[in-house]
């Protein structure tokens, strides 16, 4: 037998022995009840929520500049995944001598993975007379 269904027959029974405080206090214990059981229920699908997230977090990794999962070779658009916890395929546009290009289907972000990852400063010219060494 359930709480709900225990907890309504001792309301019943003392009902029969027409004690009317102690009826009242069995009703208000019944409702407590209800409103534990409901609370329970709720933090139940909750905690199932994010034990799925969980779950989820482990398995993604981050290799620059996506995510990824084990035994997927397709990345994860790391702007859904960095800001709601999205786990989003990004879509393979090209492959150039230069660059990869991959889109996000949901948040429309254009990825271009650079194949070269040198820093290219900005070339300036001194003037020799300013130079140090004459
Ligand atoms: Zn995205």
């Amino acid at each position: 037998m359930g709480i709900l269904d225990n907890a309504k027959e001792i309301a019943n029974s003392v009902h029969e022995i027409k004690n009317l405080e102690l009826y009242a206090r069995v009703l208000n214990l019944h409702s407590d009840i209800i409103q534990l059981v409901e609370d329970n229920s709720r933090l139940r699908a909750e905690n199932g929520e994010l034990n799925k997230k969980l779950q989820l977090r482990k398995k993604m990794a981050f290799k620059e500049p996506f995510y990824f999962q084990d035994g997927d070779e397709t990345p994860y658009c790391p702007s859904c995944w960095e800001t709601q916890s999205f786990a989003i395929h990004v879509v393979f546009v090209f492959n150039r001598e230069d660059a990869t290009r991959w889109d996000c289907p949901s948040c429309k972000t254009t990825y271009m993975d650079k194949k070269d990852r040198r820093v290219i400063r900005p070339h300036k010219n001194v003037p020799p007379s300013t130079s140090w060494m004459r």
